[in-house]
């Protein structure tokens, strides 16, 4: 069989990313975004049209799409693995929208518009959440009063899904091991960030919840919290809209030192500015403390791996998350680490009990694959 190319679409409350991928080459033959969705001045009053720039400027590439893959981020309990698109399935994600209110609404708009545009692809929802549906339920569980738990569909779910699930699948090969013969740690650092712990392919914990809060220091989120505090804010008189920008925009890296963006950041360290290196030092601990923990739940550790914007180039942030932790079996080549390169690749000494890796993640990739695979082997949602 013939595959054809997928076009993936990342739908967000005001842009819609796009990609022309490749399932088997891997390559993107085309990529871009329409941005500024409905506001003055913007390309495109709506979702729907944007989409239909999308299929102006693709034209030629879309030619030979068959499969659109769809980024979805919340699959909350209705959705564990990659789903082909019918109206039940969009009237699910739209039910789920109050547990990701910024971005299960705009994805439901992108999918309507793809849909009605490209009527006779086959479109899949591929969902952030679905690779942490079946985490261990100690992983899973809040310790909250478990009726109202049960109420809310409060649990942690886990983000990042589809990057965890690529990176880990792809140091069994690079490792020459099978996947079901390794403990993993993936860490997926990029603006936002999470790591997750995985045995033999599957994962038994990871750092982001119930939302994409939780967890890590972020470039705009603080990561774990006293919960006390957003009662405490909301007292003080903050709405509760106000204290969720507070919470996704306005903390992390950029609450502490004004900036998030990683080079930024060194550069201000560098030239002794205190807050950054505050905040610096913030995001380490939390990193290392979430490393120990993995590193304690799994007993033995096969893989470290470095993967997202920060993950891939940023050697100081990589060397300090590992640093002096011989006694544990992990142990960085120095110029390995710092060497200027690209593609997925080891870090670590060559006696290093743990291998610690570099492996590039691809999200259009791998919602690709999946989309192609899904639409071959339809299967009912549960
Ligand atoms: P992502 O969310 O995976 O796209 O990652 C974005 C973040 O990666 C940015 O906010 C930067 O902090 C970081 N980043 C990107 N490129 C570099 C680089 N060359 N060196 C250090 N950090 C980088």
């Amino acid at each position: 069989m013939t595959v054809g190319q997928v076009l993936v679409i990342n739908s967000g409350s005001s842009s819609i990313k796009y990609q022309v991928v490749d399932p088997v080459s891997g390559e993107a033959v085309l990529a871009g975004a329409v941005e500024r969705i409905g506001e003055t001045g913007g390309p495109a009053p709506d979702h729907r049209a944007g989409m239909r720039e999308i299929l102006a400027e693709a034209a030629d590439a879309l030619r030979d799409v068959g499969v659109v893959g769809h980024r979805v981020v919340h699959g909350g309990e209705l959705f564990h693995r990659p789903t082909v698109v019918t109206d039940d399935v969009v009237a699910g994600i739209e039910r789920l929208a109050p547990l990701a209110p910024l971005h299960n609404p705009a994805n439901v708009i992108g999918i309507d518009a793809a849909r009605a545009l490209l009527p006779d692809a086959v479109h899949v929802a591929v969902f952030d959440t679905a690779f942490f549906h079946d985490l261990p339920d100690v992983a899973r569980t809040y310790a909250l009063d478990a009726k109202v738990a049960a109420a809310h569909g409060i649990r942690r779910y886990g983000f990042h899904g589809t990057s965890h699930q690529y990176v880990s699948g792809l140091v069994a090969g690079l490792l020459d091991r099978r996947a079901a013969e390794l403990n993993q740690i993936v860490l997926h650092l990029g603006n936002g960030a999470s790591m997750s712990a995985i045995r033999g392919g599957k994962p038994v914990d990871t750092s982001m919840g119930f939302t994409p809060l939780e967890g890590l220091v972020m470039g705009t989120r603080p990561g774990d919290l006293d919960p006390g505090i957003v009662p405490y804010l909301l007292r003080a008189g903050m709405s509760a809209d106000r204290v969720d920008m507070l919470l996704n925009r306005q903390s992390g890296l950029m609450g502490l030192s004004g900036v998030n963006d990683f080079r930024e950041l060194h550069r201000l360290v560098e030239s002794g500015h205190p807050a950054a290196d505050l905040a610096y030092r913030v995001y380490l601990h939390r990193l290392r403390h979430y490393l120990g923990g993995y590193l304690v739940e799994l007993g033995r550790v096969d893989a470290i791996t470095f993967t997202a914007g920060v993950g891939e180039n940023d050697a100081r942030v990589r060397a300090d998350a590992v640093h002096d932790l011989d006694r544990f079996g992990i142990r960085l080549d120095d110029a390995r680490n710092a060497a200027k390169a690209r593609g997925p690749r080891l870090i670590s000494a060559p006696d290093s009990p743990t291998a610690v890796l570099v492996v590039p993640t691809n999200e259009e990739l791998a919602i690709a694959r999946q989309a192609v695979e899904t639409a071959a082997n339809p299967q009912p949602p549960e």
